[in-house]
């Protein structure tokens, strides 16, 4: 049984059901943000989105009960489809401590890389590790700090 304070993370694939492109795109996907940010915040969720046009991979950490309230939500979204768990399990500390949900989506490496991800696995799971999900995120992010700096 987990106890109320372990760390736990989680890691999803999903399909985008985000009609258009360009501008009417970018408003859904802040909307997204604002709305992620504005609840993970709340109940000391952190983590990060990335997003390309065929896809969401997101990670997810918290406590236990914040991260399965928080999916219930996300799971229901008709925003995206066929969301598919790669990892759901303790963690020993915050991969994404800083960011109540990072936004790592419209980067041409990560475009790219991610693009790869779906082609070489046909969008299947079983050829996916949440741990790569995971460190794919965290390197774009710090790149992009990086670059930022
Ligand atoms: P509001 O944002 O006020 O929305 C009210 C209701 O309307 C909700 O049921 C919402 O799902 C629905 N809704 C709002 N806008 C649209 C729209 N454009 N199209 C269809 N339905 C809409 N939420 C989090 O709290 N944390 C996350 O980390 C998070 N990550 C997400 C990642 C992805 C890929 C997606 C698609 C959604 C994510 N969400 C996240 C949003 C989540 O699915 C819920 O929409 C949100 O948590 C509801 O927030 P709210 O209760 O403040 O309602």
């Amino acid at each position: 049984m987990p106890s109320a304070n372990d760390l736990y993370r989680l890691v999803y694939l999903s399909r985008n059901a985000l009609r258009g492109t360009g501008a009417p795109m970018r408003k859904e996907i802040e909307q997204i943000l604002a709305a992620a940010r504005r609840n993970n915040s709340r109940l000391g969720v952190t983590g990060a989105l990335m997003f390309n046009a065929g896809c969401f991979a997101q990670v997810l950490e918290g406590t236990h009960d914040s991260i399965q309230s928080t999916f219930e939500r996300i799971q229901c979204d008709p925003r995206h489809s066929h969301v598919t768990v790669l990892a759901f399990e303790p963690a020993a500390r915050r991969g994404f401590g800083d960011w109540s949900m990072a936004y790592v989506g419209e980067q041409p490496i990560a475009s790219d890389e991610f693009k790869h991800f779906e082609l070489e696995s046909g969008f299947d799971a079983a050829k996916l590790t949440g741990e790569r999900v995971f460190e794919l995120l965290r390197e774009h992010l710090l790149e992009a700090e990086a670059a930022a700096s």
